[in-house]
């Protein structure tokens, strides 16, 4: 097969021929034709948030996760304390990586297929006034629930502590907007919502805060307030830049604006992540989380309770007919993911659950339903 496989998965993800195309150009990195697409880039990312006026935007190379890293280093001091609301394995993440920065971290656990309690930080912030930071993941990618973002910014805002927020999964899909909500840290990525290749996050700094994180990294690469610094003064990326993952974003952002962005956004992966719940119900799947707290970005299914059912075998002929699936994230039960974004739409959607049948079919499977 010489064509491409949908990519059902949270990043990496499918990308257009255009995004793919803005890749075949070399650039220098010292170049003044380089470091235009980066400014015009940043200010992209910062209309998509409203943040102009409150916030500077800070691009990293690497995966999303140093992103997220760096903005801990650069935000929260030796001496700081975060509270981690738990609900998933993206969270768990954020607790190991604060712990292994050397600053003091506080997991404040909630269930995998609940959102986190505002309620619950609320309490925790009034009981440890130790603590100085939150982490909040906004959509914990690793069940698809979608916490709420809101309600934890309001309850950090009136406790005066700090938020960083990993909105990796939801940025540019699910409404963020800076000048209803205050964030001291925002942290997204290339090849997740914005649709561009996967190599570099960003970072969305409170101005408010962005002088008092001078010396706060104990890294030299991952430190968000010396790379701001540097790409003021010269408009260049401190250390190589990914150029041509710059220049694909650059060129995705620009497909995002032209689509109507993020409401125009939210409602295809909306309407994929309806046309793949419906579809797959007519199978007998069964989503793990409820409705109302499943977040349009990927979903996770139960595993099929039948004997014959095993997912290397159904990953192997989903994949055979063009469409690569994710592994479950669970610990307690057995479950498959499928992510709704990226580059594609309702017929994708519905040609991933016709593979999915037939995959079934060729195992011997009658349906999709779960134990119990
Ligand atoms: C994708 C993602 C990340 C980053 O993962 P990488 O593998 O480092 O790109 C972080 N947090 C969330 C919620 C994510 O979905």
């Amino acid at each position: 097969m010489d064509r491409d496989r949908i990519l059902l998965t949270p990043g990496p993800l499918t990308t257009t021929l255009r995004t793919k195309l803005a890749m075949l150009k070399d650039w220098g990195s010292w170049d003044a034709d380089f470091n235009a697409i980066t400014a015009r880039l940043r200010g992209r990312l910062l209309d998509i948030v409203q943040g102009h006026d409150t916030h500077v935007v800070v691009p990293l190379q690497g995966s999303g996760t140093f992103s997220v890293e760096a903005a801990v280093a650069t935000l929260v001091p030796r001496d700081g304390h975060v509270l981690v609301p738990d609900n998933g394995a993206y969270c768990k993440r954020a607790g190991k990586l604060t712990q292994m920065m050397g600053r003091k971290a506080t997991v404040l656990p909630f269930a995998e297929d609940q959102p986190v309690s505002a309620a619950a930080v609320d309490q925790r912030l009034q009981a440890d006034p130790s603590i100085t930071h939150v982490v909040l993941i906004h959509c914990e990618t690793g069940t698809g629930v979608e916490n709420p973002l809101a309600a934890v910014a309001a309850v950090c805002r009136k406790h005066g502590k700090g938020l960083i927020v990993d909105a990796m999964s939801s940025f540019a899909a699910l409404p963020i907007d800076a000048r209803e909500l205050q964030f001291d840290a925002l942290v997204a990525a290339s090849g997740k919502c914005l649709e561009g290749v996967p190599g570099m996050g960003f970072v969305f700094i409170r101005k408010a805060v962005l002088d008092g994180c001078a010396g706060n990294s104990q890294s030299l690469a991952m430190d968000l307030h010396d790379q701001h610094v540097y790409m003021g003064k010269t408009g260049q990326w401190r250390f190589t830049p990914p150029t041509h993952v710059v220049a694909a974003l650059d060129e995705a952002t620009a497909q995002f604006v032209e689509e109507g962005g993020q409401p125009a956004r939210l409602a295809r992966y909306t309407d994929n992540c309806r046309t793949l719940i419906d579809g797959m119900a007519r199978l007998g799947f069964k989503p793990f989380l409820q409705p109302a707290v499943q977040a349009p970005i990927i979903v996770t299914f139960h595993a099929p309770a039948h004997a014959a059912y095993d997912f290397k075998r159904f990953y192997e002929g989903a994949k055979q007919r063009g469409f690569i699936l994710y592994p479950g994230k669970l610990t307690e039960v057995e479950t498959f993911r499928v992510g709704c974004i990226g580059a594609i739409g309702r017929n994708e959607m519905n040609q991933a659950v016709h593979a999915v049948a037939d995959t079934l079919r060729e195992m011997g499977i009658p349906d999709g339903r779960p134990a119990r």
